[in-house]
């Protein structure tokens, strides 16, 4: 099976933390959906080509992302899935999820959302609280994120999720205990919630190096993260990939395939692509986007990975997940010289208790899961 992930470059307004490839601007709205239309009938016979007998079962998971997908029509989406359905097998598909900011969220679009082809939602609701919404630049409102939830429920979706974010240096450990109690009395089935990070050139960044911010606090994070899991925990949901929880039965396939290896064809500007060990990644700009297409080109860069990249991102990744990284996998696919550097270099983390090791399965602790990234860092092959 095989995934696809769509970018709609748009947002009504710039948050200030964030560097995801977008614009405020809808001037090239219209160039881009033609152009994304012209995209997917290009890439369709590549994709399909490149992925042999997995493209026989089809497409499994599709997820609409950005920038925010619900800035647009219901027309211009019913567009985009007709231009999917043409191209590609979507009858095995199971999962086709949509991001949509609460300020978008009516009753009536989500109605036609539902009833179409989207059976998953994505709420970037972030905070529910108006102090953390102006610090982050949020364009909604607390009653918006909750009535998104609602009206969302309304309109029959069971699968959903909502992003959250903790580390605002405006929400105290009590105020972040309460968003994950509204989140679990809302009965949201599944939660991402994200340490918020500085990224060079953002407006944060600009804003808490000229002293207009505070800085963002290692500390606070890492006990909101504790609050977090131990909050998740007590109810009910499986903190199955880092930044994700769930209930069981909820979680998200689209993501997991990401975790697991599946391929994936990403359309539109700055999207990535993941098939057979090669990576590709559409140009980040998307009036070149749109000209290139126009062109009859692809603007896109891509790699092949080496065995050691593979087998480094197989564990910075697997390592991410409540399953942990697979030692019987990592000596079938990449030797038992790999197996034994990764072991002795993992050995410490076990003694610290940052890791343990669960059925031939590196899995890291509660502790461990808040220094993933450099964790994973260290366990790398360099080759
Ligand atoms: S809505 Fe999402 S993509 Fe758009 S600016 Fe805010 S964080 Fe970035």
């Amino acid at each position: 099976m095989a995934g696809i992930y769509i970018h709609i470059p748009f947002c009504r307004q710039a948050c200030y933390y964030c560097n995801f490839h977008f614009s405020v601007s809808f001037r090239n709205m219209d160039a881009f959906q033609k152009a994304l239309l012209k995209e997917i009938t290009m890439r369709s016979a590549f994709f399909k080509d490149a992925l042999h007998s997995e493209a026989s079962e089809g497409i499994d998971t599709i997820y609409i992302g950005g920038g925010t997908p619900s800035v647009l029509g219901t027309s211009e989406l019913s567009k985009i899935f007709e231009q999917l359905g043409s191209h590609f097998f979507l009858e095995n598909t199971t999962e086709v999820t949509l991001e949509a900011n609460p300020d978008d969220m009516t009753v009536e679009n989500l109605l036609f959302l539902r009833q179409g082809f989207v059976n998953r939602l994505s709420i970037g609701i972030q905070s529910f609280s108006h102090a953390d919404l102006r610090f982050l630049n949020r364009i909604h409102s607390p009653g918006q994120a909750v009535e998104s939830v609602k009206n969302a429920r309304k309109a029959g979706f069971d699968q959903l999720t909502i992003d959250l974010i903790y580390g605002i240096p405006t929400l105290s450990d009590t105020t972040w205990k309460d968003h994950l109690a509204r989140a679990v009395d809302l009965g949201v089935p599944h939660v991402s919630a994200y340490a918020l990070t500085v990224e060079k050139k953002t407006v944060l960044d600009h804003m808490i190096s000229k002293g207009k911010a505070p800085p963002v606090s290692d500390e606070q994070c890492a006990r909101q993260f504790d609050i977090l899991c131990g909050f998740m925990e007590k109810h009910g949901y499986l903190h199955y990939e880092i930044s994700n929880f769930a209930l069981p039965g909820h979680f998200s396939k689209h993501n997991l395939s990401y975790w697991t290896g599946v391929p994936y064809l990403g359309l539109g500007p700055s999207a990535h692509s993941y098939i057979q060990g090669k990576r590709f990644w559409n140009v980040a700009n998307t009036s070149r986007y749109i000209a290139c297409i126009n062109q009859g080109s692809v603007p896109a860069d891509g790699e092949i990975l080496s065995p050691a990249q593979e087998l480094n991102e197989y564990v910075m990744t697997s390592l991410r997940t409540m399953w942990g990284c697979d030692l019987q996998k990592v000596e079938e696919n990449w030797g038992s010289h790999a197996l034994k550097d990764l072991e002795k270099k993992a050995s410490n983390y076990l003694q610290s208790g940052l890791m343990m090791e669960k059925m031939r399965h590196l899995v890291l602790t509660r502790k461990g899961k808040f220094l993933a990234d450099g964790i994973a860092a260290n366990l790398f092959t360099i080759k």
